[in-house]
């Protein structure tokens, strides 16, 4: 295991309050020291100067394919584009194939993860059965198998079932784990192409109002008081949306909401384009949407912000708009696209920006060992990037297996330059390790053995 000294740059750690100049040192998988004019006693010195590290990201919402579509990601790909875009630990969605409704599949996707060394991950479990809606599933084994599952949700899909849901919220209260929700009325919704709005009237593509995810996320909320369970609001697009988590925080229910950085960025306008990698639910909403999620991260009403990596292939991604899948990948763009259209015009601070994505989705999770504080005897997981670097985006130097970003071309500031997990530098100077490439070029095959 790596004996490195991060020399010289600036600590920005959420969850002590830190914010200073100061050395690191990693040996053994732990942080060893922290403070100035550390020396390094033979560990290779790498000089950050001018660079941020602080804990290693947590992203709470990625799509990961394994088991059922490792064309278009595998976990260990899928751990190496998080690592590259500085992430240490992630969230893993169900709706694999098969689904993540039991403790066995969790436990080989977390199993894969720890083969691949690059990343914790931390299987989200389906809330019913098949993602049907009607079945709840075997929370208890999933919260006490070894991946250690701790959110439910049925995400790609709400449940539309009031008392399914309720059901279900009191059965993940007892285990206090978290339920999600992926907010939409699936009625108003259905066959909706877009979002509903002047250019979908333009363009004459079906519409998803932004009522199908208010009225699903109200509904959700009163059923969150009713039953006492830690709620969390996945990718919240509408203004709607805000309004209620807003009232519903003030009013003490225990909610909490992540925001994607596509939702902050683009609207719906993009759409005529025709082009499908700007399809993704929930769709790009209205620039009044895309301001209230705005005024909603910097007054803290949206908690983390998460990227809802969703890899697709090419061939899907290319073709007709009405059949091509929705979703775009994230990981590896999230951080510079926050530095470039969040920080940089004033909505978060550059040390905000990092404690929305360390120690408050870590606090989400309750995750050991992420998020911080960067500390003499804490695991050794840390980022450290230039957030003054700036670079084209270009999908083809992706690690990732699948390429469908909407933000290619784009020139943006902040580059991930290491990324230390469990005490390994997984990441060099923007690239990944050659250590880990023999992972990446086997990868691992679930999907066959279930
Ligand atoms: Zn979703």
């Amino acid at each position: 295991m790596a004996e490195i000294l991060f020399k010289g740059g600036r600590l920005i750690d959420p969850a002590s309050g830190v914010d200073t100049t100061s050395d690191v040192l990693v040996s053994g998988g732990r942080v060893i020291e922290v403070g100035s004019n550390l020396s390094s006693n033979g560990a290779e010195t790498i000089d950050i100067s001018g660079a941020v590290i602080c804990p290693g990201f947590i992203d709470l919402h990625v799509h990961l394919r394994e088991p059922g579509r490792e064309d278009e990601e595998t976990v260990a790909t899928g751990s190496a584009a998080a690592a590259r875009g500085g992430f240490t630990a992630v969230g893993a969605m169900p709706n694999t194939d098969p689904v993540c409704d039991n403790a066995a599949v969790a436990d080989k996707v977390a199993a894969a993860a720890r083969l691949a060394g690059m990343c914790e991950v931390i299987p989200a479990g389906a809330l019913t059965k098949g993602l049907e809606g009607k079945y709840i599933t075997p929370v208890g084994e999933m919260v006490t198998c070894s991946a250690g599952v701790r959110m439910f949700t049925d995400d790609g899909k709400g449940v539309q079932d009031s008392r399914i849901l309720r059901r279900a919220m009191e059965y993940i209260k007892g285990f206090d784990a978290i339920c999600a929700e992926h907010c939409d009325d699936a009625a108003l919704s259905e066959g909706g192409q877009m979002h509903e709005g002047y250019y979908s009237d333009m363009l004459g593509l079906k519409g998803m109002p932004a009522a199908a995810e208010d009225i699903a996320l109200a509904r959700d909320l009163v059923l969150a008081r009713l039953t006492g369970v830690r709620y969390h609001a996945l990718h919240v697009s509408t203004k709607g949306s805000v309004e209620l988590i807003r009232q519903a925080k003030a009013q003490g229910v225990r909610v909490t909401a992540e925001v994607t950085p596509h939702h902050l960025i683009l609207t719906d306008s993009e759409l005529q384009s025709f082009d499908p990698v700007n399809k993704v639910n929930p769709p790009l909403r209205s620039s009044s949407d895309v301001e209230a999620c705005r005024v909603g991260l910097a007054d803290g009403t949206l908690d983390a912000i998460a990227t809802d990596h969703a890899p697709h292939s090419r061939e899907e991604k290319e073709s007709e708009f009405e059949l091509a899948p929705p979703g775009m990948v994230g990981l590896e763009t999230a951080l510079a696209l926050m530095i470039t259209e969040i920080v940089d015009p004033g909505i978060l601070t550059l040390a905000e920006l990092v404690r929305r994505l360390t120690s408050v989705p870590a606090g989400i999770l309750r995750l050991a060992g992420q998020g911080g504080p960067v500390a003499e005897g804490g695991v050794a997981n840390l980022t450290v990037f230039d957030p003054a670097a700036e670079w084209l985006i270009d999908p083809e130097t992706f690690v990732s297996k699948s390429r469908n970003t909407p933000f290619k071309g784009r020139t943006v500031r902040g580059r991930v330059l290491h990324t230390v997990f469990g005490g390994n530098l997984v990441v060099r100077n923007g690239e990944i390790s050659p250590d880990y490439h023999a992972a990446l070029s086997v990868g691992t095959s679930l999907g066959a053995q279930q």
